[in-house]
């Protein structure tokens, strides 16, 4: 079910240490991740019905238009609680309207998805390729893993190869590795990475209670990360935990990339 909603604000402040601001054109998400915890940070008709309600903010662009005259200038996280290229953007693009807005007016943009429609938007991505990147999550190459913990998410490979896409088009791009599920092909992904030469950002599976997991033991979360880095060292793929990715933020807004 598709609802519109009215918004007071489009950039809030973000909770992130390497974002400014998160926009979420969306509330809820059609690709109903069983992993997904942006439901307990949603609208309670939305969280209780993960992927079956999706609220649209219908004068969104009203209002990012005025508030792109007065806020300082930083980096824009699209999105933190819902997927930015979900169907539902095919008809409203908000998420493409919104990337015009901010990039024609100085901010910085990081975009997460797992969707190749972000394709569509390779005339902006290009345009404005100093300023933006986009990241693409994969938590496993086996479509049946895939299927049961993301079941209406775009397949692994289709992720792959958007990626591809994306960075031989010369946008900066990156893979977020999370949740990290154990006992599934997550080293699979780590291949991907490094025939693509993209680097990898990889984190735990968090546990809130109602999801369907068991929380990971610290033990096991060190097995998984030491065979993480390993694999990364062989395929020589740059990758880091999420906890660390601030400093990669800090040092690439401040050109000292390592
Ligand atoms: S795509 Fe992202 S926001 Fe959407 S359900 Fe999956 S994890 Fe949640």
């Amino acid at each position: 079910m598709i609802k519109e909603i009215e918004v007071k604000s489009a950039l809030s402040k973000s909770g992130l240490r390497e974002l400014d601001y998160s926009l979420n054109p969306y509330l809820g998400c059609r690709f109903s991740c069983t992993y997904c915890y942006a439901r307990y940070f949603s609208p309670k008709e939305v969280g209780d019905r993960w992927g079956e309600v999706i609220l649209v903010k219908k004068n969104l662009l009203e209002v990012l238009r005025k508030e792109v005259k007065v806020k300082r200038k930083g980096v824009v996280g699209i999105s933190t609680v819902t997927d930015p290229y979900q169907p539902v953007e095919k008809d409203f693009e908000l998420t493409r309207k919104s990337l015009e807005l901010l990039l024609e007016n100085g901010f910085r943009v990081s975009i997460q998805t797992k969707s190749p429609l972000v394709l569509r938007d390779l005339d902006i991505l290009t345009r404005y390729r100093e300023r933006v990147d986009v990241g693409m999550t994969v938590t496993t190459m086996n479509p049946e893993e895939a299927r049961q913990v993301e079941p209406l998410a775009p397949l692994p490979q289709a992720r792959i190869e958007t990626l591809k896409r994306l960075k031989e088009s010369g946008v900066q791009v990156w893979m977020f590795l999370g949740p990290v599920i154990p006992g599934h092909n997550f080293l699979g992904v780590l291949e991907e990475a490094g025939k693509i030469g993209v680097r990898v950002i990889y984190d735990v599976l968090n546990y809130y209670p109602g999801l369907p997991f068991r929380p990971v033991p610290r033990n096991t979360w060190k097995v998984l990360e030491d065979q993480i880095r390993r694999r990364c060292e062989e395929l020589r793929v740059q990758c880091h935990s999420e906890q660390e990715d601030w400093i990669y933020e800090t040092k690439r807004r401040y050109n000292t990339l390592f």
